[in-house]
């Protein structure tokens, strides 16, 4: 049986599975594996089933043992895994996709109803008590007839405007989308495009050297007055200076956001702003799709080492 690293404690069901499937190393106390710490447990190994908070970097990738031929990753993004670098030392890379797009649409629409709504401070609020009703006390931004813009309608961000039918839906990839998947949903073919008719931004885009700090210094200009900005993606595709200055001038009313640069450290400027609705990346965060992802993490491997390939590849 192949002997497979698996850098982060897993679903016990997984584990279950992945004692079936091959010989794991499992980390028991889930345990934050340093660079190093990888590089020596992977010795004698087949291949690593890494997670999002494992930094896969050239020079990590480039001191792994030649017995390494598939790094499987825990979560549909890769951002954290040098793709080139594994290619050119014959390492493929899988992802987890599908399996967790309903689960992170779902934190996607809470970001936007939390964003909109003043979800934040409301729930301090109440937990503080001595709160008085007036009519215009916490009143937030409705969302029902107005637009939002998709950043990346891809497998979330479709599964987003389908939760948000009642608004009217923009989006903008690089590529437009057939009709059966627009469901009625209007093209932009650029970004400024699509930010000028946002009144709510969703970015479902992936981290990639295209999309980082896409929402800048310029990029902000290009939003109406008092629109809203959520991201379910990547912490990289912000920059968080920019946007907190935004915030800080009402250009922006309110962010939602699900992940953030340096995570778990969170910019010090997000805290002082009342209308920021922050979640400790909750996306894929439910029973039953942890345990679907970890299971197409070890079928990746078992697929790879089975056939010489797997669907899932990447790189
Ligand atoms: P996907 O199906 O590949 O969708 C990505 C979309 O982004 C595609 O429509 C793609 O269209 C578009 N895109 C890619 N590069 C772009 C660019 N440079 N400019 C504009 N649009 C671009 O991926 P997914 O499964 O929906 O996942 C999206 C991302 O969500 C993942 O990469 C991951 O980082 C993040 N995520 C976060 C969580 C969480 O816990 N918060 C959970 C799961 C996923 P084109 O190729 O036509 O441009």
């Amino acid at each position: 049986m192949k002997k497979i690293l698996i850098t982060r404690k897993l679903i016990k069901e997984s584990e279950d599975k992945a004692v079936k499937t091959f010989t794991p190393i499992f980390n028991t106390n889930d345990e934050l594996y340093s660079q190093k710490k990888v590089i020596e447990m992977s010795n004698g190994c087949d291949g690593i089933l890494s997670s999002l908070t494992d930094k896969m970097d050239k020079q990590t990738i480039d001191k792994l043992p030649d017995t390494i031929k598939i790094i499987s990753n825990f979560a549909v993004g890769f951002g954290n895994i040098d793709l080139e670098a594994a290619k050119s030392r014959g390492i493929a890379v899988t992802n987890t996709p599908e399996v967790l797009s309903d689960a992170t649409a779902e934190i996607g629409i809470l970001l936007i109803l939390g964003a909109c709504r003043r979800a934040a401070e409301g729930i301090q609020s109440a937990q503080e008590g001595g709160w008085k009703w007036s009519a215009d006390y916490l009143i937030g931004k409705q969302l029902t007839g107005t637009r939002l813009g998709v950043l990346g309608m891809g497998r979330i961000g479709q599964k987003i405007a389908k939760i948000a039918r009642s608004m009217i839906i923009h989006y903008h990839n690089r590529s437009k989308l057939s009709e059966e998947k627009e469901q009625g949903a209007v093209y932009h073919k650029d970004i400024k495009s699509l930010f000028s008719v946002s009144d709510v931004l969703s970015i479902c885009c992936p981290a990639t050297k295209e999309t980082e700090n896409m929402i800048n210094k310029e990029t902000v200009e290009y939003f109406p007055k008092g629109a809203v900005i959520t991201n379910v993606a990547r912490g990289d595709i912000v920059d968080d200076e920019a946007l907190i200055d935004a915030l800080n001038r009402r250009k922006i009313y309110a962010v939602g956001l699900d992940v953030y640069k340096n995570e778990p450290n969170l910019n010090p400027g997000y805290s002082k702003i009342k209308s920021a609705f922050i979640l400790p990346h909750l996306g894929s965060a439910t029973k039953d799709t942890r345990i679907a992802m970890a299971n197409l993490a070890i079928d990746n491997i078992d697929e790879f080492f089975k056939t010489g390939n797997c669907k899932n590849k990447v790189n």
